[in-house]
């Protein structure tokens, strides 16, 4: 591993590295992008260049060897998700007491602490920085860099107002980073306490060559579908269950066909049969839900003469057939009842649905 290993966003990466080179890495640092955007991984590998015992140089710049102890260390925190889940796991096993009492953490070396945000409210917490602050000021053991990397910007206001006052007197030998998928989130006062770097959706043509080399076994209307629908962000592309998508979207195309063309009473009453609720029924409807968006939009797109802007280019002469039947208004109709739909889903959060809702949403006649 190196940074050559991170695609895209490379005059980011290089203007990360010149301070690396400069001996000038920001104190805080925020790292802005969608989900899947390479955040985490990217933060992970600047930790490891921080730290690295055997450092080197690739195109003039510092970079890190991934083989000696703290590159190999840091770098086990590489699958937040199977770490998170991890550390969820060992607080649920504990005693009821211990439990509430208990923060998330995610550590793989000793100078190296990232801080996920805590279930079920899925924020940091005020203990959380609590442990940031206990820790931050006394000199690193083993690297060379302190470093603390929050993966998540929903702050509580507490544990907000905490971490502001670390960032107003930062030691010199700690590095905090804080990911985010919305900066606006976070304090003006963190903000302005720290450097922020973007990083941008991926061209479609440069996911789809990526997709080539790490999912081979995808066939290539399915690395050009996925490359689309991940919107420009590597790590969805890369873990994107392209047959979960494909079966709901046989079903919404369905539910399209039937509103838009007629007919189709007995596969709708057969889709509707599987859709029956449960607790993972609740998983598939959104999936459903956010299927029927992607292809209105798609519609929407041929309508208005903008069909580069097709996600679902596998099935477009569909769309095309579609799309001949569906016309503006009814495109913006459809979206908006859909919308009403799914506030009420998520209004009544354990309450089952049926699909019949959804092909009401989309009826004809209004
Ligand atoms: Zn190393």
């Amino acid at each position: 591993m190196s940074f050559s290993d991170f695609h895209g966003n490379a005059e980011t990466v290089r203007r990360l590295r010149q301070m690396l080179a400069r001996d000038r890495f920001p104190h805080a640092v925020v790292l802005s992008g969608a989900r899947g955007s390479g955040k985490y991984t990217l933060a992970l590998m600047l930790a490891q260049a921080l730290n690295c015992l055997e450092p080197t140089h690739t195109d003039g710049l510092p970079d890190f060897c991934g083989r000696c102890s703290n590159c190999r260390r840091i770098a086990q925190a590489g699958d937040l998700e199977a770490q998170f889940a991890e550390a969820v796991e060992t607080r649920e096993g504990l005693r009821e007491a211990d439990k509430k009492e208990t923060r998330l953490f995610i550590q793989t070396h000793p100078d190296v602490l990232v801080i996920p945000p805590d279930p079920p409210q899925m924020m940091i917490k005020v203990d959380q920085v609590r442990r940031v602050i206990e820790t931050i000021y006394y000199r690193p053991s083993e690297a060379r860099e302190r470093v603390y990397l929050f993966t998540d910007s929903a702050f509580m206001k507490e544990a907000a107002n905490s971490l502001l006052k670390v960032l107003e007197e930062p030691p010199k030998f700690a590095t905090i980073f804080l990911l985010s998928e919305n900066v606006g989130e976070l304090l003006p006062t963190i903000r302005s306490r720290s450097m922020v770097f973007h990083l941008c959706a991926i061209p479609v043509e440069e996911v789809e060559r990526y997709l080539a080399q790490h999912r081979p076994e995808w066939k290539a209307p399915q690395r050009a579908l996925v490359a689309r629908l991940s919107e420009g962000a590597l790590g969805r592309a890369r873990t994107f269950d392209v047959d979960a998508y494909v079966e709901a979207r046989s079903s919404a195309l369905v539910i399209l066909r039937s509103a838009l063309l007629g007919g189709e009473h007995s596969q709708l009453f057969k889709i509707t049969e599987t859709y029956r609720s449960g607790a993972d029924g609740r998983e598939k409807t959104e999936q459903l839900l956010r299927t029927l968006y992607s292809l209105l939009r798609d519609l929407m797109f041929l309508g208005s003469g903008a069909p580069e802007l097709v996600q679902n280019t596998d099935v477009l002469a569909e769309l095309k057939r579609l799309g001949a039947a569906a016309d503006f208004d009814w495109i913006a109709t459809a979206s908006e009842r859909l919308a009403d739909v799914e506030r009420g889903m998520r209004r009544n959060l354990l309450r089952s649905l049926s699909l019949d809702a959804f092909e009401l949403a989309l009826e004809r006649s209004s």
